[in-house]
């Protein structure tokens, strides 16, 4: 084919192109070993994959909790039940700051140097990617070089599809499924911009918060709530020149965190600088992280936050289970439009007509037992 493109009677032209040379296989060949080709796996063969520690077996149980199929749900949430017996045994540490921060950066350096002390790291995202923008904020670029290719790190995206609250349960699910494979070190990653700092808090056992230098401003504009929930606030790419002013922003930020009440933990949040570029003070975070675990373990707290988290989602599922069937009920789905036109021409008030929503859906369901 590539001599198409010289001239065939110059065999000394510039222009002649030399045969290619057989690549080596871009393919893993560690992936092709453990990959079990077309067979479709069993509940068991997945529950073995994943105590056996197998990343690739791993990935495609997680596909499946990400999956919308009915039948891919299924199979997910007996492989969930099985796992979590050997769930539970992590640290779960929440990462969340605004974009540009250095989030990625931070957790690439901390994920490595986490794996080169025999840890094993899984870093999942929590993706607030808007509906109206399509775009996702944390997943479009290049992040976590070295932790991407680490042997004992596993990174997976933000499950992309759905509202934050199934994000959050596919995340949570993953979680237990992670654990179950070994990871001792469980990072959920949020931009906090919105809601899903909020998400990543409930599950997760300690909450750090990265900042910039610019605390002046950042002060007036950070959400109390984001400051409220973080056990330790570190200010980031605290290098060179920008030491000094981070160093400020630390201490404007111990500040502010007095004037907050007491946390049910009994643990004062610590503020320090750190910075990813040099990789000075990136160990603190893990040092702080054991400090709060040994102090929480001592107090109960960690158990008790972990049940708590638990005990949420029991009420959350049947929340939306009860949402979902009210809402997916013929009756309902026929007489909410009559209601909603009547309300709007204020023929009945919206408290009435809710009412009488509830009565008719749990009329049918009486009607159908
Ligand atoms: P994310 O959006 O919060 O995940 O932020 P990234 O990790 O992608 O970092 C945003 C930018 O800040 C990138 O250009 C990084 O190289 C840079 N950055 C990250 N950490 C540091 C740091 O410690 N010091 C400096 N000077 N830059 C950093």
């Amino acid at each position: 084919m590539y001599d198409k493109i010289t001239n065939p009677n110059d065999k000394y032209s510039a222009l002649k192109v030399n045969a290619a040379i057989e690549q080596p296989s871009q393919v893993n060949s560690e992936f092709l070993k453990r990959h079990v080709k077309g067979k479709e796996l069993s509940i068991n063969d997945y529950v073995d994959g994943i105590l056996t520690k197998n990343r690739t077996i791993l990935s495609q149980a997680i596909t499946l909790i990400e999956s919308s199929r009915y039948d891919h749900q299924e199979i997910a949430q007996q492989i969930i039940e099985r796992c979590l017996p050997y769930s539970g045994k992590s640290i779960r540490l929440g990462i969340t700051g605004v974009p540009g921060v250095g989030k990625s950066t931070v957790i690439d350096v901390l994920g490595t140097n986490l794996t080169k002390t025999g840890h094993k790291v899984a870093v999942l995202a929590i993706d607030p990617s808007s509906e109206r923008s399509k775009g996702s904020i944390l997943g479009d670029k290049t992040r976590m070089e070295d932790l991407s290719t680490d042997p004992n790190a596993f990174i997976r995206p933000s499950p992309s599809a759905g509202s934050l609250g199934g994000v959050a349960r596919k995340t949570r699910e993953i979680i237990v499924l992670c654990e179950a494979a070994g990871f001792d070190v469980v990072i959920v990653e949020t931009v906090g911009v919105g809601q899903s700092e909020i998400v990543a808090h409930s599950m997760v056992d300690f909450f750090l918060l990265l900042q910039l230098s610019n605390a002046g401003d950042e002060l007036q504009g950070i959400k109390r709530g984001i400051m409220e929930m973080a056990d330790a606030i570190a200010i980031n790419k605290a290098e060179g020149e920008n030491k000094q002013k981070a160093e400020i922003a630390a201490g404007q930020y111990r500040n502010a965190l007095h004037l907050f009440p007491l946390t049910d933990s009994g643990w004062t949040p610590n503020v320090f600088t750190c910075s990813a570029y040099d990789n000075i003070n990136i160990d603190k975070i893990w040092e702080t992280v054991n400090e709060y675990v040994i102090h929480t373990k001592k107090n109960n707290y960690f158990y008790k936050r972990r049940n708590e988290q638990n005990l949420k989602i029991l009420s959350e599922s049947i929340d939306s289970h009860l949402k979902e069937n009210f809402y997916t009920n013929s009756i309902v789905k026929e007489r909410i439009i009559e209601a909603q036109k009547e309300i709007l021409d204020n023929k009945i008030s919206a408290y009435i007509a809710a009412q009488k929503l509830i009565n008719d859906y749990f009329n049918d369901i009486k009607k159908d037992n």
